[in-house]
């Protein structure tokens, strides 16, 4: 149950702090939030920039980049996703401990970027796992990467622990594993996983 603003306001100049299991649930985890170690590209140097002293993303929580997908519960998918890799990241992604999020960083990473027009480059890993946050650019700077936390952080704070909004991780009918892609004769089998993505309309 929601505790009204006011009175939540009122009881805390009485030096009586007040909190819901919600809160306490989605801030424990927003500000414990284990990034994988794991990148495919320029925009994996961002990445590992981000981590470094000058930028700091230990300050979120997101202290150490964990070597294995069991012990971690975010992607940052950083990189061009070529068609050889994709299966890939989609299987490690399948292996993180749930709840687990996705961001991808970078214009290869959510459409393909520069390399768009290539026979053996994904356009996009929102073709096979669900990304929770897309970063722009080429490459995105760390700030940026730290924005895309920040909002990462901020989604898992809103997330409601019952009813028909909660979180795929909540929902026992929601997908906590997506197809893995194999090899075709001309392309990955399937070329997206259709339950998850659908294709944008574009408007002429
Ligand atoms: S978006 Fe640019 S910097 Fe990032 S992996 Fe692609 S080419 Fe490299």
């Amino acid at each position: 149950m929601a505790i009204e603003e006011g009175l939540r306001s009122e009881l805390s100049k009485q030096g009586v702090l007040t909190t819901t299991l919600q809160e306490i649930y989605n801030w424990g985890r927003r500000n414990s939030v284990w990034p994988m170690q794991f990148g495919l590209a320029c925009c994996a140097i961002e990445m590992i920039a981000t981590t470094m002293a000058r930028h700091d993303l230990a300050r979120f929580g997101a202290e150490v980049f964990r070597p294995s997908p069991r012990q971690a519960d975010l992607i940052i998918v950083s990189g061009t996703v070529t068609k050889k890799m994709a299966p890939q990241v989609v299987r490690l992604y399948n292996q993180m401990a749930e709840p687990k999020y996705v961001i991808a960083m970078g214009a290869c990473a959510i459409s393909g970027g520069p390399f768009k027009q290539g026979y053996n480059v994904l356009k996009g890993i929102d073709r096979y796992i669900p990304v929770d946050v897309h970063i722009p650019g080429c490459p995105p700077r760390p700030e940026a990467l730290i924005h895309a936390f920040m909002l990462l952080q901020r989604k898992i704070a809103g997330q409601p622990l019952t009813g028909a909004n909660r979180p795929r991780h909540l929902d026992p009918e929601g997908a906590g594993e997506f197809p893995v892609p194999e090899f075709g004769e001309h392309d990955l089998v399937p070329p997206a996983n259709r339950t998850g993505w659908r294709p944008p309309v574009v408007v002429r």
